[in-house]
């Protein structure tokens, strides 16, 4: 028998009731964990907590997203995450770009991710991590463009210029080296569609699923991630089952469509769960709002499937 952890990201909310599920209802609430613990509400340190991993390396994001994308990184390399933006009359960044995008840069590399993202691997560029200042999504606030160019080498200003067109530009962020993993989960599976999920289990030494119709968001194959989490089931004892979609919708705002997929989560994947002999948990990394699009901080509800009598 088996442990099989189900992350579902974003679902909670202060809409959110259990009752309104049926499968979930049938499981037993067992506790609030502060999967948060006073940090930014967001997947990565949050899914870390759950896994029991406290200390989380600074810069890792950007690494763990080029290992779920399959990129080849060193541990001289650096990483930043790069986000395409169409600007408006006034030089502001407005609103994310996804027209696809190619460039060659100096000393290194360029990989487009999915929708407006992308990665720059800058060969033998790690000793820089420190020394550099970087401006993401997150800073724009109304600011120009070019004050949110990164600083302290003039090799990333340069790639920063070449992004810019007349109507978009690449922000460039997240600045990022490979690092080791603090625990090796070699007795895990993980089934997610998310990129940087992968890269997470990838990083830790799981065995990470391919899986065909995985989207990362409410269109995915709920069925094929649920029969993949059955199968690494048999294999291992623990297995990370992650579901993404909820975070999606909820980033969207659009309520409807959220509660319709956690609907579809329930009665497509945790109706399967809990009939099989396994032992099944249940819970968010974090909450997201549908009303602000934001991710909360709140507690998060744990769920256990009922001892039979
Ligand atoms: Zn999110």
């Amino acid at each position: 028998m088996a442990k099989i952890l189900c992350i579902i990201d974003g679902m909670t909310d202060s809409g959110f009731f259990p009752k309104n599920y049926k499968n979930l209802s049938q499981m037993e609430f067992f506790g609030w964990e502060d999967t948060a613990s006073g940090r930014t509400p967001e997947t990565l340190p949050c899914v870390l907590h759950l896994l029991g991993i406290k200390k989380i390396p600074y810069y890792l994001r950007g690494y763990l997203e080029a290992l779920g994308a399959g990129i080849p990184v060193e541990k001289e390399d650096l990483i930043l995450r790069g986000s395409r933006y169409f600007l408006d009359e006034n030089h502001v960044p407005s609103r994310p770009c996804n027209e696809e995008f190619q460039m060659e840069i100096e000393g290194g590399r360029y990989y487009p991710l999915e929708g407006y993202q992308s990665l720059f691997v800058f060969l033998k560029g790690a000793p820089l991590v420190e020394k550099i200042q970087t401006f993401g999504p997150h800073e724009i606030k109304g600011r120009k463009v070019e004050e949110l160019q990164p600083t302290g080498h003039l090799l990333l200003e340069k790639v920063f210029q070449k992004g810019m067109q007349k109507d978009s530009c690449i922000l460039l962020w997240g600045e990022s080296v490979a690092t080791s993993p603090p625990k090796r989960y070699k007795n895990w599976g993980m089934v997610t569609g998310k990129n940087l999920l992968k890269g997470m289990g990838k990083w830790l030494e799981m065995e990470v699923a391919s899986l065909e119709g995985a989207t990362g968001d409410t269109d995915t194959d709920l069925e094929e991630k649920g029969k993949k989490a059955l199968e690494l089931a048999e294999r291992f004892p623990f297995v990370l089952l992650h579901i993404n979609g909820a975070d999606e919708a909820s980033h969207r705002r659009n309520f409807k469509e959220k509660e319709e997929f956690l609907q579809k989560i329930d009665q497509q994947v945790l109706k399967k769960l809990l009939e099989s002999k396994h032992e099944i948990l249940v819970t968010s990394d974090h909450g997201t709002d549908p009303k602000t699009g934001e991710h909360l901080g709140d507690l998060q509800p744990m769920y256990k499937k009922r001892d039979r009598p």
